[in-house]
């Protein structure tokens, strides 16, 4: 666990010039918002005068999360599935259309309600769906360390073939070692050419079956409802040839799927339960939340007193509204649930502090999930008061490419930061960089949306730091 020295300071009682002076005497110039790495801050800690206690995250969590299955107890379970593709190709479509067949082939009663995840059922078997189309959501889990996914539906559309989204679905798909099925979808439509895919989608690796290849393929229509159960046949076979299973008599862990705060039930998060048997009064860990479950409520609006392995249900009873992607996992105790809750509040807590001061967090987020696609370019957006500073900067960040990480510029220009750059950047998944230059408050509001890092720079000297930094982190082998 690292530690900023400023936070280090205030749990010595020291002041952080102090902290900082010693540094220097061990030649060594920091900031106080900088992050120092465990050892570091042990033998500051023990110049102090202070002992010791490394709190690691086993110590607390030992034995919580992350605890292995009893294999003689596995038993199948259903497949999580998430849908993937371009925008416009029907990923929404077809993620309605899957769920009206199974309310119209009907399990009884229940008003079918919004949760994040749905279950259908085809031929006695279940399939789970994430309701959150598009990778985006897939992405912002796995940056928090949980895969719920089990299979990737990548929705082609026959009429507009693959796409850049399409391609980065299959990066994403790929780097989780998550199989993928295809549904060439929109096959209705008087221009679909199924082929046509089929064979753009040799050109990413992706080798459908009749390309003498083992991904699955399907030709769907998500507006008329051609040959969805065809679509959860495919789903049900790549299931089996995965042998998905998991522990329904143990403790349930899962993971958060969506949370919020509703006026008049509180804190509701939906969880998918991974393993194990999620049961009312059962006492859960979510994130740094923790609850006693008082209810346990279906997408169809069914009150259940238990829930099991791939089961998506909402869950009430948390004291507050953990994060999407949240682990969680049930304790023996309130006192244990509360123990672990307050330590990973402090943790973040810690995380915040040293990333408003020293604003590093991000580019090396984006780095590590750069790392997951395998990319090892770096991928800017630049943008300048003036060309010369451009190219400065350019010219600068071109010396630090190496044969295994470079700098890609997808863009640079003059001016301030506008909607079109956040776009490109978004496409490209590129970060931007405004040196000297703000951005305007539509492109504000974009990055916002779409989660897109901007920094501000007016030295190029810490620019091409920060950069520089961004790209050992790629190297090191422990990211
Ligand atoms: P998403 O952005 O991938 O979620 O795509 P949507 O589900 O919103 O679909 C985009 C557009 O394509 C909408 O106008 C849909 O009505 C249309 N669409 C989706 N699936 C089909 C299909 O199978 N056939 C036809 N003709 N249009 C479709």
């Amino acid at each position: 666990e690292t530690i900023s020295i400023q936070e280090l300071a205030n749990r010595m009682s020291e002041r952080s010039v102090d902290v900082i002076k010693f540094l220097m005497q061990q030649g060594q110039m920091m900031k106080p918002g900088d992050i120092i790495e465990p050892d570091l801050a042990e033998l500051i800690a023990s110049e102090f005068g202070h002992t010791v206690r490394r709190v690691a995250e086993s110590d607390v969590e030992e034995g919580i999360f992350n605890v292995a299955d009893n294999v003689e107890n596995l038993v199948p379970r259903p497949p999580v599935v998430t849908i993937m593709g371009h925008v416009d190709h029907g990923k929404t479509s077809l993620l309605d259309a899957i769920r009206k067949t199974s309310v119209v082939s009907g399990e009884a009663g229940g008003i079918t309600q919004h949760i994040g995840a749905y279950q259908v059922e085809q031929g006695g078997q279940k399939i789970t769906f994430i309701d959150t189309p598009g990778h985006a959501a897939f992405t912002a889990m796995r940056a928090r360390g949980a895969q719920a996914t089990d299979i990737a539906i990548l929705v082609v559309a026959a009429d507009d073939s693959v796409m850049p989204q399409t391609i980065e679905s299959i990066n994403h798909a790929k780097s989780a070692g998550v199989p993928i099925i295809v549904a060439i979808n929109k096959i209705d439509k008087p221009g679909a050419d199924a082929s046509k895919v089929r064979n753009a989608l040799l050109q990413h690796e992706v080798f459908v079956e009749s390309m003498g290849g083992e991904v699955l393929d399907v030709e769907v229509s998500a507006l008329k409802g051609t040959n969805l159960d065809k679509l959860l046949d495919a789903i049900l076979l790549q299931s089996e040839i995965l042998e998905l299973k998991a522990d329904p008599t143990r403790t349930a862990e899962g993971v958060v799927i969506e949370a919020q705060l509703d006026k008049g039930r509180g804190p509701v998060a939906t969880v998918l339960v991974q393993t194990g048997t999620l049961k009312i009064g059962d006492i859960v860990v979510a994130g740094d939340e923790w609850g006693r479950v008082r209810a346990l409520i279906t997408d169809k609006g069914a009150q259940l007193k238990e829930a099991l392995p791939s089961m998506p249900v909402e869950v009430l009873g948390m004291q507050g509204t953990p994060l999407a992607g949240d682990r969680f996992a049930v304790v023996e105790s309130e006192s244990k649930a509360r123990e672990i809750a307050e330590y990973r509040q402090r943790v973040a807590r810690e995380k915040q502090v040293a990333k408003s001061a020293g604003q590093r967090g991000s580019l090396e987020q984006m780095m590590s999930q750069l790392q997951d696609t395998g990319l090892k370019e770096f991928p800017l957006l630049i943008k300048g008061d003036v060309q010369g500073s451009i190219e400065a900067i350019i010219g600068a960040l071109d010396k630090l490419g190496t044969d295994e990480v470079r700098a890609r510029i997808v863009h640079s220009g003059a001016g301030a930061i506008t909607e079109s750059d956040i776009a490109l950047a978004g496409a490209s998944r590129a970060a931007i960089i405004g040196f000297n230059v703000r951005a305007n408050k539509q492109a504000r509001e974009a990055a916002e949306r779409e989660g897109i890092e901007i920094r501000y720079y007016n030295i190029i000297y810490d620019l091409v730091d920060d950069v520089k930094d961004a790209m050992s982190g790629l190297l090191s082998p422990e990211r």
